[in-house]
């Protein structure tokens, strides 16, 4: 029998070319994807409300018979017209009206039969839907009503009714052809619907318990089929022969001694953590997570010292030359103490050919036994003799297959990854399956709060007064803005415009920089470093200053538009001042009312934590949004939702990996299908490399 997903949607009954194309705008090729095309919501037409019956100001939904039509000019407005629809049914009758789209009167020829669904006013003592949505029936079709109906997301490319009617016709030929692919044991186990049930369930539900189930299982099958890949790789990870690190020896105990201060129980977990990963025989996948100035370098640094201990070389990655430079005199610095031999050096693009030659025959030799490094550390010609610990940090500002890289300049490295940005714990599980993760949850003791305060524009002033007061103390400020040019669509303005302005007025006495991300690598890297030596009080900037390096003096932030940055980003942003012991001020300013961006910058104002501010993010703009437009696989999921259904999200991970660890090359008949389905999904699958 033919699989779905090989039968064009042409083949069904009274689909031509035509309709085929505009299906295909909606993303429907195959059988399979209309199947999987889901309603977003459902109007429950088993018994409407009577006219009679509806309450004001609610969202209802009734049936009725179009009795009148007419066209008005709005007497407020000229040229403005408005469309009036009178529909009864045997109890009364109710005004409908649409402004300015007169083509909707051809719709509504008395006589019509209508669903109508909208918010119930009363105006001028009668009762009104403004721009209800409607849809004309058939009264004989039991598709529409009678029944719990779906309401799909068609973009007015389709009308409700001829989709449901193809979606009927489709179910009932081809269901038969549909085999559950998901072991019957999990099903049975977590009391899952058979795939072809939940299909019918998910369009046509007879009830809403059914529709519920209907939708457990498909949300199962996603997050499951999400982190089967994952379990199956970390199985076979835990499989593959690793490094046994020593975790005993001299130089870790001298750099605990003389560690300039003590840790915290957060570092001493994790650390404990990285050690029993780095000693067992399996190579370590770990994911570092802590907010900035959390502490996260002492640690990679302890890490980096017991493979190097043992004997093996260290691989440390950084997305800018600058952070490169700076996490080098970090490391550098700690191990001078433990012992000066230990031969450790910087690879950046920025070097000669000469030099950056002789460092590759250092490495290749092992004569260089830590090397600190951007990109420049995936060249073909950067060759280890025995690479036993990869660290990247900030791992979201590398590409999935520039991270894959490293590591497999060595045989099985030990691998740990760092971010400072915090993934609610939710999202954490769903995307990063096959690492194992560990947290900082706390920041060293000696850090004051920054404290940060919200401006409307017109009290810009009283900002600039808190600004100019932390430079004549002798600290430096930063003042960020969204864009780098001004944007008359946006009506904003940008960096560069009120770098030239400042310089000229508001801030003529003092010394101003910019840096945005369309000046080259060099040109940022100086400005950071006239910064950094504080040779400038302000620097003018865009987000580039996300991630960077340690500013002890910068101790005030203005951020211009604040209602324009993602909330990670402004937790982000906010990181970069304070982290001299002083107290800071971050101060947003934000005309913005609407209530996303207000919940928004309140969550600032209130929470310190990044992982606090996560969660907030995540409840404001849920998943899909959480991470901006960066590519990840969330946006496979098309039904499932990891922040209500976590779960079932849960349970659909455990059993990933009861099956990982059962059959992990999916050999066994009775998993044939699924195998199938998982190399349709992901043809490459086998290869799939280490992070999400
Ligand atoms: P992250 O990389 O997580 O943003 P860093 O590792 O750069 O943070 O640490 C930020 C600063 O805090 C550094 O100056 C570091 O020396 C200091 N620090 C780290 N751990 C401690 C601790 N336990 N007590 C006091 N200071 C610490
Ligand atoms: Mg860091």
């Amino acid at each position: 029998m033919q699989k779905i997903k090989e039968i064009p949607v042409r083949y069904l009954k009274g689909i031509g070319p035509q309709r085929a194309k505009i299906l295909e705008k909606l993303g429907v090729k195959s059988i399979e994807d209309l199947f999987y095309y889901f309603p977003h919501r459902y109007e429950d037409r088993r018994n409407f409300l009577k006219i009679s019956e509806l309450k004001e100001a609610e969202y209802q939904t009734i049936k009725g018979e179009v009795l009148a039509r007419g066209e008005k000019t709005s007497w407020r407005r000229r040229g403005f017209k408005i469309l009036e629809v009178v529909v009864s049914d045997s109890t009364g009758k109710i005004f409908c009206v649409w402004f300015n789209q007169p083509y909707l009167k051809n719709y509504f020829k008395p006589g019509t039969h209508l669903i109508l669904y909208g918010r119930v006013q009363r105006y001028e003592n009668r009762l009104q839907m403004t721009s209800p949505e409607f849809e004309i029936i058939d009264e004989a079709s039991s598709y529409d009503t009678g029944r719990i109906v779906p309401v799909y997301p068609l973009l007015n490319y389709l009308s409700q009714r001829s989709f449901r009617l193809i979606m009927h016709y489709a179910l009932k030929k081809y269901i038969p052809y549909i085999k559950d692919f998901l072991p019957y044991d999990i099903r049975a186990r977590n009391n899952l619907l058979n795939l072809a049930q939940s299909l019918i369930n998910i369009h046509f539900p007879t009830s809403f318990e059914l529709q519920k189930k209907a939708y457990q299982r498909l949300s199962f099958e996603e997050f499951f089929l999400f982190q089967l890949p994952l379990a199956l790789r970390k199985v076979k990870t835990r499989c593959q022969k690793g490094i046994s690190h020593r975790i005993d020896g001299k130089w870790l105990n001298y750099f605990i001694l003389n560690l300039p201060f003590k840790l915290t129980c957060a570092q001493e977990r994790v650390s404990e953590e990285i050690k029993k990963d780095m000693a067992s025989s399996y190579p370590m996948q770990r994911l570092l997570q802590g907010d900035v100035g959390s502490g996260k370098t002492v640690v990679a640094t302890l890490a980096c010292v017991i493979a190097l201990q043992t004997g093996y070389q260290v691989a440390f990655m950084v997305p800018t030359e600058i952070l490169a430079k700076q996490c080098f005199e970090v490391v550098a610095g700690y191990l001078y103490k433990i012992n000066k031999d230990i031969k450790i050096t910087l690879l950046t693009s920025g070097l000669k050919p000469q030099e950056r030659k002789k460092i590759y025959q250092q490495i290749r030799t092992g004569k260089i036994s830590l090397v600190v490094g951007t990109h420049a550390l995936l060249e073909e010609e950067v060759e280890f003799k025995n690479l036993g610990l990869v660290v990247i940090d900030e791992q979201h500002k590398f590409g999935v297959s520039q991270r894959a890289l490293l590591p497999k300049k060595g045989v099985n490295p030990d691998v740990l990854i760092m971010t400072a940005t915090p993934i609610p714990r939710t999202l954490a599980i769903t995307l990063y399956g096959d690492l194992d993760i560990s947290v900082i949850n706390e920041l060293p003791k000696q850090r004051s709060l920054v404290k940060t305060l919200l401006f409307s524009s017109q009290e810009l002033d009283y900002a600039y007064t808190i600004a100019k007061n932390e430079i004549k103390k002798g600290n430096q400020v930063f003042i960020v803005y969204p864009v780098i040019e001004e944007s008359y669509t946006l009506d904003i303005l940008g960096a560069k415009r009120m770098y030239n302005e400042f310089k000229k007025n508001e801030f003529r006495d003092f010394r101003i920089g910019l840096i945005h991300g369309k000046m080259k690598q060099n040109e940022q890297d100086y400005i950071m470093e006239e910064f950094k030596n504080h040779r400038l009080d302000i620097l003018v900037a865009t987000t580039v200053l996300e991630v960077g390096i340690d500013i002890p003096d910068a101790t005030c932030m203005i951020i211009h538009y604040a209602e324009r940055f993602g909330l990670a980003q402004l937790h982000q942003l906010r990181g970069r001042i304070g982290r001299g012991g002083q107290q800071a001020y971050c101060l947003l300013i934000s005309d913005a009312q609407t209530q996303e961006a207000r919940a928004r910058l309140e969550a600032m104002l209130k929470y310190n934590d990044g992982f606090k501010i996560a969660e907030e993010d995540l409840k404001i703009r849920g998943p899909g949004e959480f991470f901006g437009k960066r590519q990840h696989g969330l946006s496979d999921l098309k039904i499932a939702d990891p922040v209500s259904q976590l779960d079932l999200l849960k349970k659909a991970k455990e059993e990933a990996y009861k099956l990982a660890q059962l059959d992990s090359s999916l050999n066994f008949p009775q998993h044939s299908l699924l195998k199938e389905k998982l190399l349709e999904r992901f043809p490459q699958y086998e290869k799939l490399i280490l992070v999400a």
